[in-house]
């Protein structure tokens, strides 16, 4: 669609150019005056491409964040429905490993936990990406 518009614009001047050579010969007065009306009619044209340009423009970067927003809710619901929440820690069924809580809660992203690690009597998952350790 960016390229369709760039296309017309990049037509339109060639109208404008082609207009201005005819103004620019020797025909006589009525050729001229509709020559004249016929380049502020491309000129029109010229700015409305351009706003749609930039409208599109608007609409591209707005398609694009809603895409990403989508693809988010859809993770986060698919996430809702497989993992089950015990001992602090999200688990998914045929998975041994637990999936942390801070991540999938605040960012939907499923990040699998490193451990259990023991330090003394406590033991702990840890989570390579927020760093937050969930003891048990
Ligand atoms: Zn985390």
């Amino acid at each position: 669609m960016m390229e369709e518009i760039v296309a017309a614009l990049a037509a339109l001047k060639q109208a404008t150019d082609i207009a201005k050579g005819i103004n620019a010969l020797n025909v006589d007065f009525e050729v001229k005056t509709k020559t004249s009306e016929l380049l502020s009619v491309i000129i029109d044209l010229q700015h409305s491409m351009l706003e749609l340009q930039g409208r599109f423009g608007d609409l591209q970067g707005e398609n694009e964040e809603l895409k990403s927003e989508v693809s988010r809710l859809r993770l986060s619901a698919s996430a809702r429905d497989t993992l089950q929440f015990k001992e602090k820690m999200y688990w998914k069924e045929g998975d041994s490993v637990p999936f942390c809580p801070v991540c999938l809660e605040n960012e939907q992203k499923q990040i699998h936990l490193t451990g259990p690690h023991r330090e003394e009597d406590l033991m702990y998952f840890h989570c390579e990406v927020c760093g937050n350790n969930i003891f048990k």
